[in-house]
């Protein structure tokens, strides 16, 4: 394929992250996680971070300008030039449209929309369960794969916390942020004929297959084309 511009979406908790690696290593293209992005850049306390910080500590969306900054700079360096693989951007129909004018104007097109369904009972559960490593952000859930030694990550031994983000009242602000701000994404990849629905509501391995046999397929209409 000439080239593979991929966008997931779906709901907090709809497992984009864990998609999203499985891909950047089977695809071997940069994967740009705008939540990755601006919790490291609250970290390291640049003025992006502090421009971002207090929106994700109340489940809020940063500012569209932030992260159409963020995003920008990267879809239009070098390493992404065979493709890329967004996550949790764009979040808002302006943001989609910036993304659009920025790949009009590299003369570039998206590939995909893949939007990972997952039932609202579901997405709780998960985000209620999740446990963040404080150190490198390595993720672990307390049912679903649980560390080796409660509190502590296997990868680095540092502790697990509950991200903020994570507490019950932000899940639910940042739910309804997804309802509201982005749900209407759908309809509009929809629209541009470029959305692609995959069941996220089964393991990890199994919706990473999903996705790769409908990548398989855009491949192989694309080659029909050409
Ligand atoms: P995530 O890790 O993708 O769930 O993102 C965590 C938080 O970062 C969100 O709740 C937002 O506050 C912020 N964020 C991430 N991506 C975006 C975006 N595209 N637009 C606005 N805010 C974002």
């Amino acid at each position: 394929m000439s080239e593979l511009n991929l966008i997931l979406l779906g709901p907090p908790g709809s497992g984009k992250g864990t998609q999203g690696e499985a891909l950047q290593e089977d695809l071997r293209l940069p994967y740009y996680a705008t939540g990755d992005i601006l919790r490291a850049a609250v970290k390291d306390g640049t003025q992006i971070g502090k421009q971002a910080k207090e929106y994700m500590d109340r489940g809020e969306l940063v500012p569209d300008e932030v992260t159409i900054g963020v995003i920008g700079e990267r879809v239009e360096g070098p390493d992404a030039s065979d493709g890329f693989i967004l996550d949790g951007f764009p979040r808002t129909v302006p943001q989609a449209e910036a993304l659009e004018d920025e790949m009009n104007k590299l003369g570039r097109k998206m590939t995909a929309a893949i939007l990972i369904e997952v039932p609202q009972d579901e997405i709780i559960r998960r985000l209620g369960g999740r446990r963040t490593c404080e150190q490198e952000g390595h993720v672990f859930h307390v049912e679903f794969d649980p560390p080796n030694q409660e509190g502590v990550c296997d990868v680095d031994g540092s502790p697990l916390i509950v991200r903020d983000d994570d507490k019950p009242e932000v899940i639910e602000k940042r739910l309804e942020q997804y309802r509201t701000k982005t749900a209407p994404l759908v309809d509009y990849y929809e629209d541009r004929g470029i959305l692609q629905k995959v069941n996220g509501d089964e393991a990890p391995d199994d919706v990473a297959d999903h996705i790769r046999g409908l990548l398989a397929t855009l491949r192989r209409e694309e080659e029909m084309e050409m």
